[in-house]
């Protein structure tokens, strides 16, 4: 299984990114090898019936890497390219940014392979359903608690908290998180990844010294990150020159309205041909200048081709593991780009979906107010932490996120110790 797991490239990535931090670490073979494979794969085949009356097998996966803290943590995936390998990657990187974090957490994440763009509500509810009644052995509020990711929303969450649910014969919201506000979800939890990544972005232009109300910014992805980050970067006054998805990528100089694009992408389900921008090459928009380039969309964008061509100050990762080694190499050399690591600048998803979780058992509801504040509070802290280590052991900010969080998760696992 291991040697299957290092063949993918994603899980490789992941793989080649612990060892060199286990290494600068120097951490003990015994607890490096416990930390580094996942505890449990799951993968299950999960058969529904299409509208059109006819069977299709899907392939679903969840993987925990890890329970040493409390539950694991992450989001569930419908896209067609998942499979074990990329989900593996996504649970270790989830672990790293729990233990960043300092949550309570271990890493988990999940995906199914399918292309929901083209299938109903009603296939789309089938299929999450049949999902979690496959898995239903190995998850529970104490377990594994999943999330939206790239392809689900709140509506794929109510569907597992129902079906869960309905096995229990009582409510459990603290089985998911990312729920709509109507089934006891967060106030401030769809925003909350990309309010964090503008918020970090703006510590790191504080840091560097350019003022916020002159600085430009390029969103790569205009899912639930791309489009919260840019919209919390307009609203702190940056302009917004480029933004791209899966149908396109649009520019204008003079800044992108957001809002009216967001409406133009709902109505023509992509931003393609909008009228208020010009239409841009999406691999070349990554390298025009700006303060803040924020690659919102999929993994290993930031790659060999394009790390040496960046213009952007700031590399703000709302994606996970948009960045290659090789990339990160040639940045690193490079020294211009201030990249704020992936498991740091996204984890405000993570950790407001924490906040609804300790809701959930509260029976209570926080105000977005209170949501917000709390974030921002454990955002900084975490973002102070790295920044002042990777200064203390000269180190890229990626390695000092990682030693960080790869250390809670060895020092946890020693204090445990292992179980004969
Ligand atoms: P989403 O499905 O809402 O949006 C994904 C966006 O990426 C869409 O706009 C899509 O069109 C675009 N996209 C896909 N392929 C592209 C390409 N080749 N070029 C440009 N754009 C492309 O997903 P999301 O929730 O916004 O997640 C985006 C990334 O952020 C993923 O890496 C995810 O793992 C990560 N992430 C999400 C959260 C969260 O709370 N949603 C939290 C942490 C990390």
């Amino acid at each position: 299984m291991q040697k299957e797991l290092l063949s993918h490239p994603v899980f490789a990535m992941a793989a080649e990114q612990f060892d060199q931090v286990a290494d600068f670490l120097q951490l003990a073979e015994n607890v490096r090898e416990r930390c580094k494979w996942p505890k449990r794969l799951i993968s299950v085949a999960v058969p529904i019936t299409l509208d059109d009356g006819t069977t299709r097998v899907f392939y679903g996966h969840r993987v925990q890497h890890h329970l040493t803290r409390g539950p694991v943590k992450g989001g569930l995936r419908y896209h067609p390219s998942v499979d074990l390998g990329e989900v593996a990657a996504l649970a270790m990187w989830m672990n790293w940014k729990c233990a960043l974090m300092d949550l309570p957490y271990g890493g988990g994440k999940g995906g199914i392979a399918c292309d929901p763009r083209s299938m109903s509500r009603g296939e789309l509810e089938r299929l999450t359903r049949r999902f979690t009644m496959e898995i239903m052995p190995f998850i529970s509020p104490e377990i594994d608690v999943m999330a939206p990711d790239m392809g689900t929303n709140e509506q794929t969450m109510a569907w597992i908290t129902d079906t869960y649910s309905s096995r229990t014969g009582y409510l459990v919201p603290s089985i998911v998180t990312g729920k709509p506000l109507g089934m006891q979800g967060s106030a401030g939890r769809t925003q909350a990844t990309g309010h964090g990544v503008a918020f970090l972005s703006s510590n790191a232009l504080h840091k560097l010294g350019i003022n916020l109300s002159s600085t430009t910014a390029i969103v790569q992805g205009f899912g639930n990150v791309g489009y919260h980050t840019a919209r919390t970067l307009s609203a702190y006054g940056v302009k917004i020159l480029g933004i791209s998805d899966v149908s396109g990528a649009v520019w204008n100089p003079r800044g992108i309205d957001v809002a009216a694009l967001r409406d133009y992408a709902t109505a023509h389900g992509g931003i393609k041909d909008f009228p208020g921008a010009d239409a841009i090459d999406p691999e070349e928009m990554l390298c025009q200048p700006c303060d803040v380039l924020a690659p919102c969309a999929m993994e290993r964008t930031i790659t060999a081709a394009n790390a040496g061509r960046l213009q952007c100050r700031i590399l703000a990762e709302g994606a996970n593991g948009p960045t290659t080694p090789e990339a990160d190499r040639i940045l690193e050399q490079w020294g211009d780009v201030f990249v704020i690591p992936d498991i740091l600048c996204n984890a405000g998803g993570v950790t407001v979906s924490y906040f609804e979780w300790v809701q959930n058992f509260q029976r209570f509801q926080w105000t977005e107010h209170e949501v917000i504040g709390k974030l921002e509070t454990m955002m900084q802290r975490a973002f102070e932490k790295v920044t002042s280590f990777a200064e203390r052991h000269q180190v890229s900010q990626r390695t000092a996120a990682q030693a960080i969080a790869i250390k809670t998760v060895a020092d946890a696992k020693s204090l445990r110790g292992l179980f004969p």
